[in-house]
């Protein structure tokens, strides 16, 4: 094999997701979270993609719970899907709960042995299992790393298994390779520069032994989903961890979540919100449902009928064909120190928030948007889109939902000399302006003006779907980018 490339590799690893989804299986441990593996995939696989992606990605086995089970191959299938579009390959390292390895490694189209990727060569091992789970490298996978070190002098070489190496781990249980002195001896020999395990969910960190590095990467499945980002530059190794859990410090509340009551919900629904928000480290969660669907038909939402009608409202209500009592009851049976409830709020052609008159009081947060400019306005949109918001925070809400998306969903310039007007608007009425990613994009100027004006930012995930929940890193990056950490960060965050 010709290996030529730059010598430098980032990987990231990811290890335990023990997913069940169709499976027949009960997953004993609750701690593996294992209805969340899949989420947990694509919360991770969207941080990559949003930050820095890597060279490679290697997924360290026990994909799924139990291989083995009735159904675990649609599982398997759903993780595969996860992987579509990527914009990096996968490595597949089977492991002991995944079933039968080569079932595996087809799903993910990969196969054990050498890979090579940057001028490196990465090394698959399929390691044999007894019924007791000790796991044990063959004589043909000890020979395998010293025929491909004397074919390729002085390429590094790094070696991915399931099961930890090096150190011994204490434990009655076989965490460690039986033969792993063996092991040690042929990495040793072959100059291996890195050996990465996963299969010990709590971890270990990047230990060295005869020159050979050996990190374990700790389990996604479980509290706080840590996986691991290494970075190779020649033969040195540095590896950080990253969690999907969010941070303790600042607390952070979701301030705009949607439940099953939206038309455009996917698969969010308040239990499940309510779980994620407590898993992922927040401190709060808003249900803010759109207060116009909760009224009207999905038709007379989306084709704006709600804003150029509003005596529509008062209709539906008469002949009882809305939804907005029975959502208010709902989510006061939910009301907590955690739990808050409010509305996504719009403003009608005539200026007002479309909410009737009963229904104005009693929320614990009025979320404003502007999805949709009322006709009136269509002759001269900025000047609609600056009445429309001055309408919403003369109203009572206190949040400004995504701020300026109106105009990049409707493929128009986004008009940046509005930011300071809207700024001043927001600090005028003390309407905090939200830093939303949801299919939007935040512009950072808006925000820096937002923050010289003395304008606090609201977090909101605008879920509409579960693994949307609590997925804070994208704000919290956004505003070190602006500059801020620990308690400058802390000081602009709007607090319900
Ligand atoms: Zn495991
Ligand atoms: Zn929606
Ligand atoms: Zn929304």
């Amino acid at each position: 094999m010709d290996v030529n490339g730059r010598d430098s590799l980032d990987l990231v690893v990811v290890a335990d997701l023990h997913y069940v989804g169709r499976a027949k299986r009960t997953c004993p441990i609750l701690e593996r979270n294992a209805h969340l593996g899949n989420e947990l995939l694509r919360r991770a696989l969207r941080r990559l993609e949003l930050s820095s992606p890597p060279d490679v990605l290697v997924l360290m086995g026990d994909l799924v719970d139990d291989g083995e089970a009735p159904g675990a191959e649609e599982d398997l299938e759903a993780l595969r899907e996860e992987l579509e579009g990527l914009s990096f390959p996968v490595i597949v390292v089977p492991g002991n709960h995944d079933g039968d390895p080569d079932r595996l490694l087809s799903t993910f189209g990969d196969r054990p042995g050498v890979h090579e990727f940057e001028g490196y060569l990465l090394l698959t091992f399929v390691d044999w299992y007894d019924p007791q789970d000790r796991a044990e490298r063959s004589g043909d996978g000890l020979k395998l790393v010293s025929d491909v070190a004397s074919s390729h002098p002085g390429v590094p070489i790094v070696a991915l298994q399931h099961n930890p190496v090096y150190p011994p781990i204490e434990s009655t249980y076989p965490y460690n390779l039986t033969n792993f002195r063996e092991v040690m001896k042929a990495y040793s020999e072959s100059g291996v520069v890195l050996s990465i395990s996963g299969h010990l969910h709590r971890g270990h960190e990047l230990t060295y032994a005869d020159g050979v590095g050996y990190v374990v990467c700790p389990a996604l499945c479980e509290e706080p989903f840590r996986f691991l980002r290494i970075t190779l530059r020649g033969r040195d190794v540095s590896v950080r961890e990253e969690a999907l859990k969010l941070p303790e410090e600042p607390s952070l509340v979701d301030v705009h979540v949607h439940t099953h009551y939206a038309y455009c919900a996917s698969t969010v629904t308040t239990s499940g919100a309510m779980e994620r928000a407590e898993k992922f480290g927040l401190s709060g969660i808003m249900f803010t449902e759109h207060a116009g669907q909760l009224y009207v038909s999905s038709e007379d939402y989306w084709s704006g009928r709600f804003m150029e009608e509003p005596h529509l409202l008062r209709r539906y209500r008469n002949e009882g064909k809305d939804r907005m009592r029975v959502y208010r009851k709902e989510m006061e049976e939910l009301r907590s120190s955690f739990v808050k409830l409010g509305l996504e709020v719009e403003i009608d052609r005539y200026g007002n928030l479309s909410l009737l008159e009963e229904d104005a009081d009693g929320w614990d947060l009025l979320v404003g948007a502007v999805h949709k400019l009322p006709q009136v306005h269509s002759k001269d949109e900025e000047r609609g889109f600056m009445e429309v918001t001055e309408s919403l925070l003369k109203n009572g809400v206190r949040v400004l939902a995504h701020p300026f998306r109106f105009f990049r969903r409707n493929g128009m310039e986004v008009p940046r000399c509005l930011f300071r007007p809207i700024a001043r608007l927001l600090k005028d009425y003390g309407v905090a302006a939200e830093l939303n990613f949801h299919t939007n994009e935040p512009d950072p100027d808006f925000f820096e003006t937002c923050l010289e004006e003395g304008v606090k930012v609201a977090l909101g995930s605008d879920a509409h779907d579960l693994y949307e929940v609590g997925d804070f890193a994208p704000h919290l990056e956004f505003l070190r980018r602006l500059g801020l950490e620990g308690d400058d960060m802390k000081e602009v965050l709007f607090f319900p």
